[in-house]
């Protein structure tokens, strides 16, 4: 009951398997996110709900974990900093080494593995660095800093330069000549 070492979300039991070559076991496992995992614009938020379908196979070396993560990542979008959410879902694939056996990132404790580990370097290595809220989102006006309007381009608001914007004022003056019709 108090085995700390050996409890955690992610720990499974290998008691079966272990030197065992040929024998598999299938589990899922919904864990709460135990901390917020990412440091980018978007993270897999504490207590988000993370579901691991993983294939336990015992091999000569140890145990091959095999399976698939499904979450969700929440966060801003890179150009116009609305707020998104969107569905995450890794592949992964990870020797877990019985001691001594070879130079790994992960060994075999005991009777157990613990996936935490595997599971967060592959959702943080899989979230997007420049997030968007769609693909064509146009972002946020260079000049004024609003959202530009979905459809609209940035192609109006390319002056960034005060001299250019000016110039732009010109340009639009001269062409606004057109005569007025009225009645
Ligand atoms: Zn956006």
């Amino acid at each position: 009951m108090v085995r700390k070492h050996v409890t955690g979300p992610f720990v499974l039991p290998v008691r079966d398997l272990v030197h065992r070559p040929g024998e598999m076991r299938e589990h899922t496992i919904e864990v709460a996110a135990p901390e917020k995992w990412g440091e980018g614009l978007v993270a897999v938020d504490q207590g988000e709900p993370v579901v691991v379908d993983v294939r336990l196979e015992s091999v000569h070396e140890g145990i091959l974990a095999t399976g698939e993560v499904d979450t969700r990542f929440t966060g801003v979008c890179s150009r116009c900093l609305r707020d998104i959410a969107e569905d995450l879902q890794v592949e992964f694939q990870e020797l877990f080494a019985y001691p001594g056996e070879e130079e790994t990132d992960f060994e075999v404790q005991d009777d157990h593995v613990d996936l935490e580990t595997l599971v967060r370097e592959a959702l943080v290595l899989a979230l997007p660095f420049q997030p968007v809220c769609q693909p064509d989102c146009p972002g946020l006006d260079p000049v004024t800093g609003e959202r530009l309007a979905d459809g609209a381009g940035p192609q109006q608001s390319q002056p960034l330069d005060p001299r250019w914007a000016a110039l732009q004022d010109f340009t639009t003056t001269n062409d606004d000549e057109s005569p007025r019709t009225r009645g």
